[in-house]
């Protein structure tokens, strides 16, 4: 049995590994088996994570984070957890193989997922010019013409980095003005290839088998138009990612897992939770990574009482 299984493999969960590594409790983390390392795997340039002054790219910032990890032990399975029975001091974590793991203490990091539209063809045409990763797909659309939905940082940091492959950015966001910080809003109104189109709502994404544009309603005039685009990304934030503990944990009305307090103490003793998937407000890089800290922390210092049990 291990002292602790780990899941998520973002700055909340190999931050976890890290220190668990480093107390001695040889933790054994899971990746996913087709995104590990969180959603910085699809970032770019990352400048406000402390300790790199000229910044750093997303995947390298995980790949160092996550040699730290091992490092010290955390051994890293890339494999998917598709049940959990959290109840007792032993908790079972079941991965995509049927195996089932042991452990006296889980951390759960799993962050949060794309938001999608709620519009039919957003799925229909996913992968076929609707996309949510700038960094994945914008190599596919140089010199083309894109619009980019949202408002936030993610919105501005999208639209931007695509600038880089098509010859026109459009930003689609629902308001008049915008979520994301001032700097990210800056860089975006001073790029050329940028143009806002303000309260307009997307309700339907046109193209047989390739997305070919979008029909626009105006929030305030209620009037509709159609857009030509070759490409559409989708960036209009996150959703915490709970499925696997629905109905095990007790969750907050934000939709994240409710913990106690300042901590990571989820509503089920010996299950911790940190990240995204806790974190209706902040949801940055270093929070995440702090977060799994006090994970980490709690953990320790729940086997200890357990050992004195
Ligand atoms: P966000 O801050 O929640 O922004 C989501 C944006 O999408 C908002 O402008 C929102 O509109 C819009 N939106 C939401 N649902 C929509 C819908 N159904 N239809 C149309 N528009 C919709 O999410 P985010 O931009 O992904 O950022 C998440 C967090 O990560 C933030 O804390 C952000 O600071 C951080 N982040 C930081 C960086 C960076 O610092 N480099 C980069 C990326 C993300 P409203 O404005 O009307 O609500």
């Amino acid at each position: 049995m291990h002292q602790i299984i780990i899941i998520g493999s973002g700055p909340a969960g190999l931050t976890a590994g890290i220190y668990a590594a480093r107390a001695g409790l040889e933790p054994v983390l899971f990746a996913s088996s087709v995104e590990p390392g969180g959603e910085l795997m699809n970032t770019t340039d990352v400048e406000n994570f402390p300790g790199f002054p000229e910044g750093i790219q997303g995947p390298e910032l995980m790949e160092k984070i996550q040699a730290q990890a091992e490092r010290f032990g955390t051994k890293v399975l890339y494999n998917d957890v598709t049940e959990l029975d959290l109840d007792g001091d032993v908790k079972r974590v079941t991965d995509a193989d049927g195996t089932v793991h042991e452990a006296k203490a889980v951390v759960f990091a799993t962050g949060s997922a794309y938001r999608k539209l709620g519009i039919a063809d957003e799925d229909r045409l996913s992968g076929h010019g609707v996309s949510w990763c700038a960094t994945c797909d914008g190599f596919f659309f140089r010199e083309k013409t894109i619009a980019v939905i949202g408002g936030g940082d993610s919105a501005m940091e999208e639209a931007n980095f695509l600038t880089r492959f098509a010859s026109k950015v459009y930003v689609i966001h629902r308001r008049d003005s915008l979520k994301a910080s001032k700097i990210m809003q800056q860089r975006a109104f001073d790029n050329e290839k940028i143009e806002f189109i303000w309260n307009a709502e997307v309700t339907a994404i046109h193209g047989e088998t390739e997305a070919t544009g979008v029909a626009l309603r105006d929030t305030v005039t209620g009037e509709s138009r159609d857009l030509d685009l070759d490409g559409v990304f989708i960036a209009i934030g996150n959703d915490p990612r709970t499925h696997l503990v629905h109905g095990k944990v007790e969750l907050t009305t934000d939709g994240t897992i409710a913990v106690e307090g300042r901590s990571s103490k989820t509503s089920v003793p010996g299950v911790f939770a940190a990240g995204d998937v806790i974190d209706p407000s902040y949801r940055q890089a270093i929070t995440a990574a702090g977060s799994g800290t006090v994970a980490a922390l709690d953990a320790e210092h729940y086997l200890v009482a357990l050992e004195d049990k």
